[in-house]
């Protein structure tokens, strides 16, 4: 039997496209050729804050492209995710159907096409496997506790108690995996919940980035997925401050605040007297482009480091980081448990404000701040985390947490990497 070929579909966002990069590098390190799937859009925004071979990929690691049906632009911005949602979901089955047959009518020695991973929120992708027949695993880039939140606003549609009608397209799906590990004192619960509600087998293979630290590079670590340039001299900063004793702030790569929320937390970060890295993206605050008020800079210049982006899991695997200002978008919060920091948690949208729930009630590791945010309630949340008995205790479960996450993917036994090895046998390439 010829190579196996994976080709592996993201939403054609940041959060979505980092975790995807990581499941299409663990299978080739399995053998598999892939074909890793861009958006237009980001296939040129990649180009240009990475370089333009940073898509040149390996001999059996190609990228592709199709269109995501929004109108062309040349701007260096997040898309507006709901008119992107339904764009993908309207206009890219064609021109998929179409990458899939010229990917399987190849003269120049690519295998055929063997199974499809697609993101949950590209689930229009099993009309096309359906056609032709091939194994579609879909992969939710969320917690489990947050998809499981999702899994049930679909039983309130069908029980009529919300307006919105959805297809039920997602129990046709081969297999489900989720970027978590399956263990007691963290999604275990969740987990089982799932696997009770849900038709497909669901395989739980995270930390994703922890599992791919086992493998062999051979070229692969070249490839990346920032559609941002990535500032570097952060490290150079870190580098000269105590360990534990810096605060690293980063609302992810599509959150946006309003001016006021963003000034109101600023002077609380200020006030809480702690040494911070504050990653504001060019374009976080509604409407404008992000300005903190010059008193604020003056103030905080000697404490505090600003940037617009910046390579996260190195950051926060540094070791002078003591703690984690977040929005709780779910990379940011398993690459924080990965790494054993504890967070502060302001969640915007999705499954945002499950993910908070989950870290401050149930795991331990975080303290919410509301969404009215207010300066002193940021300053007093900052010092408890930085200073006081509160953030030694969480600290040190995240570092238990830590350590669960290591053995789930490092160890022979951990239950990601098994899960991981039992996905490639029981689904594709069964
Ligand atoms: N990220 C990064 N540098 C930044 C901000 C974010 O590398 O300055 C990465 C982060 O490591 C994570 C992803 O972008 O992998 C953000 O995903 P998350 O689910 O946390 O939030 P989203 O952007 O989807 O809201």
């Amino acid at each position: 039997m010829g190579k196996p070929h994976a080709v592996c579909i993201p939403y054609p966002a940041q959060g979505h496209i980092n975790p995807m990069l990581k499941v299409a590098k663990l299978l080739h390190s399995k053998g598999f050729h892939i074909t890793f799937v861009h958006t237009e859009y980001n296939h040129k925004r990649l180009l240009k804050s990475r370089g333009p071979n940073s898509l040149d990929g390996l001999p059996d690691f190609a990228f592709e492209t199709i269109p995501d049906g929004l109108p062309p632009t040349d701007a260096d911005a997040t898309q507006d995710i709901p008119s992107l949602c339904e764009s993908t979901s309207k206009t890219c089955l064609a021109p998929l159907r179409h990458l899939l047959s010229k990917l399987n009518n190849s003269t120049v020695g690519i295998p055929p096409v063997t199974c499809v991973i697609s993101d949950g929120v590209m689930s229009f992708t099993l009309e096309a496997t359906e056609e032709i027949g091939i194994p579609n695993v879909l992969f939710w880039t969320t917690s489990a506790c947050g998809f499981l939140g999702y899994v049930h606003y679909a039983n309130l549609i069908a029980k009529g108690l919300t307006p919105l009608k959805e297809s039920q397209r997602a129990s046709k799906a081969s297999a489900i995996i989720l970027n978590t590990f399956d263990d007691y004192e963290f999604e275990h619960d969740v987990l089982s919940d799932l696997s009770s509600i849900l038709i497909p087998p669901i395989y739980s293979i995270g930390p994703l980035h922890l599992l791919l630290k086992n493998i062999p590079q051979n070229g692969l670590d070249s490839i990346g997925s920032n559609l941002w340039r990535e500032e570097l001299e952060c490290f150079q900063w870190l580098n000269s401050k105590k360990s534990k004793s810096v605060v690293y702030v980063n609302f992810g790569s599509i959150t946006v605040m309003t001016p006021k929320q963003m000034v109101e937390f600023a002077w609380g970060l200020a006030n809480s007297e702690q040494e911070f890295l504050w990653i504001i993206r060019p374009d976080i605050v509604k409407g404008k482009s992000a300005m903190l008020p010059h008193e604020f800079v003056e103030e905080t210049k000697e404490r505090g480091l600003l940037a617009s982006w910046c390579p996260q899991e190195q950051v926060m695997n540094h070791p002078s980081i003591g703690g984690f200002l977040t929005h709780s978008g779910w990379n940011s919060t398993i690459e924080s448990v990965s790494c054993g920091v504890p967070m502060v948690c302001w969640p915007f949208f999705a499954e945002q404000q499950t993910n908070c729930r989950f870290a401050c009630s149930e795991w331990g590791i975080g303290m919410e701040i509301d969404n009215d945010v207010k300066r002193e309630e940021v300053e007093k949340l900052v010092r408890e985390l930085m200073e006081r008995e509160k953030g030694e205790k969480m600290r040190s479960k995240a570092m238990e947490l830590k350590n669960k996450a290591k053995e789930a993917t490092t160890s022979s036994h951990g239950s990601s990497y098994l899960n991981f090895n039992k996905l490639v046998d029981e689904v594709l390439v069964p």
